[in-house]
């Protein structure tokens, strides 16, 4: 497994490429942004891409999506259908539609070549927000950050479900490696010493 990192879009969201470099196969998670910065990234890794999954629909985390299906029109890509479905002005800025999506959630497992990334429900950030766990790696879009987590005052956020959610990838097992949103990456056992906002919700 190997795992590139781009700083993509208007707010530099962390966009991931995962490689199963034996099978020559890989995922982009998050596409933020610019999609073509991000196709030329895949190349450079010389495997196939055979997914897009988006951690939740906030357009800072979904702006490159149509770049990349435009150029992959046989990828699929995956989306929580709870975060679709905006019907005013304000809501399409925040979660502006992607075309083509495949809806998932808790218990849905996504094969990337050998590599096995299962969805954890996590919402708090947004209704639809998830967590991708792959072997020992967290890909947690805006639901914890390295000694914080994600606001919760945008629409379809609640402070209960985020604590909730915290709190469940807090109790995984072992020191498995975070890879946030935005920022940089850290670690379980990291965030369980110091995170404020992890140890509240662990001891709520
Ligand atoms: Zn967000």
């Amino acid at each position: 497994m190997n795992i590139k990192t781009l700083q993509v879009g208007p707010i530099g969201t962390n966009c991931y490429i995962l490689c199963d470099e034996a099978e020559k196969l890989c995922a982009v998670i998050d596409p933020g942004g610019d999609a073509d910065l991000v196709a030329a990234a895949v190349a450079e890794t010389g495997c196939a891409l055979c997914a897009i999954l988006l951690t939740h629909g906030h357009y800072d985390h979904t702006g490159g999506v149509a770049g990349l299906q435009a150029r992959w029109p046989e990828v699929p890509t995956y989306l929580s259908c709870r975060d679709q479905g905006a019907d005013d002005s304000y809501m399409l800025q925040l979660f502006p539609p992607v075309a083509n999506v495949k809806d998932y959630g808790e218990g849905d497992a996504i094969q990337v070549g050998s590599l096995t990334l299962k969805v954890l429900s996590t919402p708090g950030h947004s209704e639809g927000s998830v967590t991708l766990r792959c072997g020992d790696v967290l890909f947690c879009g805006d639901t914890l950050f390295a000694g914080s987590c994600g606001r919760t005052d945008f629409p379809g956020g609640s402070v209960k479900k985020i604590m909730a959610s915290l709190k469940r990838l807090g109790e995984l097992e072992g020191n498995l490696k975070v890879y946030p949103g935005h920022m940089e990456s850290s670690t379980l056992d990291q965030e369980r010493s110091w995170n404020p906002y992890l140890r509240q919700a662990m001891n709520g």
